[in-house]
């Protein structure tokens, strides 16, 4: 039997049997992992409370012939006492997660940069210093970035004309001037790109000094953008205001 080990953040998981567990994992080196926990679901288990959702976790893996098993489990950070007793950092990490999912769609392609991407939000969330809205969007920017679908704020999304631009268009992909822009684009403040752009860069005192209105007005571009990129709507983003808060629980995929 072959072995291999990793560091990774649970992302998902589903019932297997009476009792085991299939584990979803964004992996350091392995890409995206799906993996058994035998016998988590059993209350003497000890691995199973160390596999749950925003868990990041230093793994023990044997390569099985269709699913690989995880065998032992170390946790580096338990993200989720800090997260799922706070509604609004619950359903924002919730979010993250399944962005992170989707968007490493190929088992085994590696995505070291989402991989540090997850983490650092989950840390941030959990951490509580910063507005939990702010660092979904600039984690979803940043993860934009990494697909190949970063907005263009700063210049036209289409010739490339340095802005400011007064308007913008999420199927054009982001800012166009005023020759490019296409019917239908919405005409956000500046201040609102200056955050986006603020987001998307780590410059964290001109985002926090950013007004409510903003905040909201940005975050709708984010969803806009990323679920213009997704094809098909998050299941969770719309619900991040009002999702009760309960256990994540898997509904797309059956074992
Ligand atoms: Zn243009």
């Amino acid at each position: 039997m072959s072995l291999y080990r990793d560091t990774g953040v649970v992302l998902r998981v589903q019932k297997l049997g009476e009792a085991d567990r299939i584990i979803t994992l964004i992996t350091q080196k392995h890409g995206k992992v799906r993996a058994v926990a035998k016998g988590v679901r059993r209350t003497t288990s000890r691995l199973g409370a160390r596999v749950e959702p925003f868990a990041h976790v230093d793994v023990q893996f044997y390569t099985g012939r269709t699913l690989d098993v995880i065998t032992q489990v170390q946790t580096l950070d338990a993200f989720g006492a800090g997260i799922v007793n706070d509604y609004q950092r619950y359903t924002a990490a919730c979010v993250v997660l399944e962005t992170a999912d989707r968007m490493s769609a190929e088992e085994g392609e590696p995505v070291f940069r989402l991989y540090l991407l997850v983490a650092g939000a989950l840390r941030a969330l959990a951490d509580g210093q910063r507005d939990a809205s702010l660092v979904l969007d600039a984690f979803l920017l940043r993860a934009m970035a990494f697909a190949g679908w970063s907005p263009a704020i700063t210049e036209c999304a289409r010739c490339g004309d340095p802005g400011p631009h007064r308007a913008f268009s999420v199927h054009a992909g982001g800012s166009v001037c005023p020759k490019c822009k296409p019917p239908g684009s919405a005409s956000p403040p500046f201040e609102v790109l200056s955050l986006m752009d603020a987001l998307a860069t780590g410059v964290w005192d001109i985002a926090e000094r950013s007004t409510e209105s903003s905040r909201r007005e940005a975050s709708g571009l984010v969803a806009a953008l990323l679920q213009w990129h997704l094809e098909r709507q998050l299941r969770s983003l719309p619900l991040v205001e009002r999702r009760r808060v309960e256990e994540r629980t898997p509904a797309r995929e059956s074992p």
